[in-house]
C-alpha cells in the first residue's frame, strides 16, 4: 500500500514542532520511512534532532531536503482552527507547516512509497536530510549535518529542497540559487551636551542620518541574468534619549542587505565601512559596527537534471517553472557545499501566516510530480 501524503502531512502537523522543539515529528517521519526500507540515523546537534534515511546503497545518490520545524502561530485565537490540529476545508488542508514544509515532506515519502511500488529494484538510492533547525538559528541543524556527512564521505549525487517555491501556482517556479543576505549594527558615537550649546557637543544624529542617506542611496548593481538587483533596507532608527534638553551621544541603526552575486558579504563589508569612515571623519565621531551574514549569495548551474525537473514540472501543471532566485535564504546555501540542488516545492503563498494552508489537489500533483522525477532520475 502506498503512503497517503494527506494523512502523514496531518500526522507531522499534529506535532507542535516550533524550533527548536520536535515534539515527535521527526520520529514518525523515521517510522514511515522504515516501512518502505529506509535506514534512518537521527543526528542530535545540541537539542537539534536531524534525520538522514537512506534507501539502497548504489550510486546515483538523490536526496530530498527539508525541515519539520515551524515558526510559532502568532495568535491561536485568530486561526480558523487549531493549528497543531490540521483540518480539510474547502479542499484546503490548513495548519502549522502546512506549506511551510511538513506536507512538502509527505508528499515526497508518498512518492517514494510509490515508485518503490513500481521499480522494486532500481539502480541508485534515494536519501531524505531531514532537519529540526531550519526556521531558527540553524546552526545545528543542515549546517552540521551536511559537515557530518562529507566527514562520512556520504555522497550525494543531487539534491531537490522541497521549500515552498511556487508564489501563486504550482510549477510557476524553481528556484536555482539564494540572494546573501547580510545585517549591520552601526552606532555612531558623538558627545553629549545641553541643547542650548551645540558648540561644546557634537551631536552623532547628524553624521546617522548623512550615513542613511549615502548608504541608501548608493546603488549597489543592476542585477544579473539570475538575480534581481542587490538591496539594501533599513530596518532600525534609534537616538536612545529620554530628555528635550540634551544632545544624545550616540545613535543606532540596523539595516540589512540582500545581494547578488556581484558582491559578497566581505565586498560590502569594505564598502560600507569606507561609508562610515568617511562621514564619521568629517563630522569628528566615532563608529562601532558589527555583521551578521546568513548565507552568501549562489547559484548553481543549471544541469540535465535541473532541466528533468523542468519539464517533468511542466509537463504535470501545464506551466513552464521559471529558474529563479527570488526570496529568502534557504538551506540550500549549506547544501550546495556538497551536491548540486535546486528547489521546488507547494505554493508558499500562506507561509507562517494565520491559517497556513495548501490545496489537497496540489498535495496529489506534487506528490506525482516527485514520484515522476524520481522515475525520470533514476531510468
Ligand atoms: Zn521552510
Amino acid at each position: 500500500m502506498p503512503i497517503s501524503e494527506l494523512k502523514l502531512a496531518k500526522d507531522l502537523i499534529r506535532r507542535p514542532s516550533i524550533t527548536p522543539r520536535d515534539a515527535g515529528a521527526i520520529n514518525i517521519l523515521a517510522k514511515n520511512l522504515r516501512s518502505l526500507g529506509f535506514k534512518c540515523q537521527i543526528i542530535n546537534f545540541k537539542n537539534i534532532k536531524n534525520l538522514y534515511a537512506k534507501l539502497g546503497r548504489s550510486s546515483p545518490n538523490f536526496c530530498y531536503a527539508g525541515h519539520t520545524d515551524v515558526v510559532p502561530p502568532g495568535n491561536i485565537n485568530e486561526w480558523t482552527v487549531n493549528p497543531f490540529k490540521p483540518a480539510v476545508k474547502n479542499n484546503k488542508l490548513i495548519g502549522r507547516g502546512a506549506n511551510d514544509m511538513k506536507a512538502s515532506i509527505a508528499c515526497f515519502v508518498a512518492a517514494v512509497s510509490r515508485f518503490k511500488i513500481k521499480n522494486k529494484k532500481f539502480r541508485g538510492s534515494i536519501s531524505l536530510l531531514i532537519t529540526g533547525d531550519e526556521e531558527g538559528i540553524a546552526i545545528n541543524g543542515t549546517k552540521r549535518v551536511v559537515k557530518y556527512l562529507k566527514r562520512k564521505k556520504e555522497k550525494i549525487n543531487f539534491c531537490l529542497v522541497g521549500e515552498p517555491t511556487n508564489p501563486n501556482k504550482l510549477g510557476e517556479m524553481i528556484k536555482i540559487g539564494r540572494r546573501g543576505s547580510i545585517t549591520g549594527r552601526l552606532a555612531v558615537i558623538g558627545t553629549q551636551g545641553h541643547v542650548a550649546y551645540p558648540h561644546r557637543a557634537n551631536n552623532p544624529s547628524n553624521a546617522m542620518v548623512k550615513i542613511l542617506k549615502r548608504i541608501k542611496e548608493t546603488k549597489l548593481d543592476n542585477g544579473t541574468k539570475n538575480f534581481q538587483a542587490s538591496n539594501l533596507e533599513i530596518i532600525k532608527i534609534n537616538i536612545n534619549n529620554n530628555a528635550d534638553n540634551v544632545i544624545p551621544g550616540s545613535a543606532d541603526t540596523v539595516f540589512n542587505i540582500r545581494f547578488n552575486n556581484k558582491h559578497s558579504s566581505s565586498s560590502l563589508k569594505k564598502k560600507l565601512n569606507a561609508i562610515f569612515k568617511s562621514v564619521t571623519k568629517k563630522t569628528k565621531c566615532k563608529f562601532r559596527v558589527q555583521y551578521e551574514v546568513s548565507g552568501e549569495s549562489f547559484v548553481t548551474k543549471p544541469n540535465k537534471t535541473t532541466y528533468m525537473i523542468q519539464s517533468t514540472v511542466k509537463k504535470i501543471t501545464g506551466i513552464k517553472p521559471k529558474l529563479s532566485t527570488t526570496g529568502g535564504t534557504s538551506d540550500a546555501r549549506f547544501i550546495r557545499k556538497i551536491a548540486p540542488c535546486l528547489e521546488f516545492g507547494l505554493v508558499g503563498k500562506t507561509m507562517h501566516k494565520i491559517d497556513e494552508s495548501v490545496s489537497v489537489s496540489d498535495l496529489k500533483k506534487l506528490t506525482y510530480i516527485y514520484q515522476s522525477i524520481l522515475e525520470n532520475y533514476f531510468k
